[in-house]
């Protein structure tokens, strides 16, 4: 099975694992483990920031990088696929008090415009205010698209202009990054908050940041810990996020390499599937047709590629360090062939 449901189905590689068994470790609930010290320093460092904060996973640094910026009954405005709003359940308004307002878009990228026709700061006794914008790069469910830096940088001055927030869902900033050469601290510059990830294309088991102020940053440690989520020797897993920085972010180009291969293959036999245009980084999000995108889902894995189903009628191949080039390509041939309704060549 060539396995492109996702870039978090990555196992850890024997470097990898090396280091994370020579790792210094301490407690990290009293601060004292020296290699999560070192790894937070890194990570705000890269993004110009002054601290960050090492989690669990991507749906707990976003929970906490708004609930920084937005308090109960006020609203965080975003895309209607963002991650956020579609894959965190709820946990926004379940345990924060926080309500959203989406804006609809294509691909995950809209116009600054758009944004500043939405957000209503300081509503008053009759709206909910605006307190804060979450953007997300790259957009995930908009097929890996990477968001214009010129308009990243329209939107940071509306939401400063405003006196709002702004936070960024970053999971994938590093394939932005690769894909654009903006350079880290050019995009941290511009938010309040940023997550990233390290157990995507990083390939790393477990991990994700949090970037944002010393201020900001000694309120989410009191935050995590509250929802249970202080751990101790987490040095192992910064160590593997370390490790990943050194060794997988200079790579991720072939992920991207690997997707246009992929996109490729499917665009010669389903030619409505996608636009090439649109395959920008390592997601290739494609229209299933007249077919919903379970049942191509569950074709292609009976010929032997795992998708995931992420709309109705589309579908979803991601590209990781464990897929070749080649083998990306062998499953665009397989997906093709899907779509087009014909046997495999
Ligand atoms: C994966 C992902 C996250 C975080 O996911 P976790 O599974 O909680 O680590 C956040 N935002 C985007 C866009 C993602 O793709």
């Amino acid at each position: 099975m060539i396995d492109l449901r996702s870039d978090t189905v990555t196992r850890p590689t024997a470097g990898m694992l090396a280091a994370m068994a020579a790792a210094p470790v301490g407690d990290d609930v009293y601060a004292e483990d020296p290699t999560v010290n070192a790894l937070e320093a890194r990570v705000a460092a890269m993004f110009g920031h002054e601290a960050a904060l090492f989690c669990t996973t991507g749906s707990l640094a976003n929970l906490l990088g708004v609930w920084c910026l937005v308090q109960p009954g006020q609203e965080l405005v975003c895309d209607v696929r963002a991650h956020v709003v579609r894959a965190e359940m709820g946990a926004h308004a379940a345990l924060h008090g926080i309500t959203t307002r989406t804006w609809d878009s294509a691909n995950g990228v809209t116009d600054t415009a758009t944004i500043a026709g939405l957000i209503t700061p300081d509503a008053g006794p009759y709206l909910v205010s605006t307190a804060a914008v979450a953007l997300e790069n790259t957009h995930n469910f908009g097929g890996g698209t990477v968001q214009p830096y010129e308009h990243l940088v329209e939107v940071s001055a509306l939401c400063r202009d405003a006196g709002i927030g702004l936070h960024l869902d970053g999971a994938r900033l590093w394939n932005a990054h690769v894909a654009t050469g903006v350079p880290l601290a050019d995009y941290g510059r511009l938010f309040d908050t940023v997550n990233v990830c390290f157990s995507k294309g990083l390939g790393a088991p477990i991990g994700s940041m949090l970037v944002s102020s010393a201020a900001h940053i000694a309120r989410t440690r009191v935050q995590r810990k509250r929802l249970g989520s202080g751990w101790r020797q987490a040095g192992v897993l910064a160590a593997a996020a370390d490790y990943a920085l050194d060794h997988h972010l200079p790579r991720l180009g072939e992920d991207h390499a690997a997707a246009a291969a992929f996109a490729a293959e499917v665009v010669a036999q389903a030619p409505d599937a996608l636009s090439l245009a649109s395959v920008v980084t390592n997601i290739v999000v494609f229209d299933t047709g007249e077919r919903t995108a379970v049942d191509v889902v569950a074709a292609a894995a009976r010929a032997g590629v795992a998708l995931s189903a992420v709309g109705p009628r589309q579908a979803r191949a991601v590209t990781h360090q464990d897929v070749t080039v080649e083998e990306a390509q062998t499953a665009g041939r397989l997906v093709g062939a899907v779509l087009a309704g014909v046997p495999a060549q």
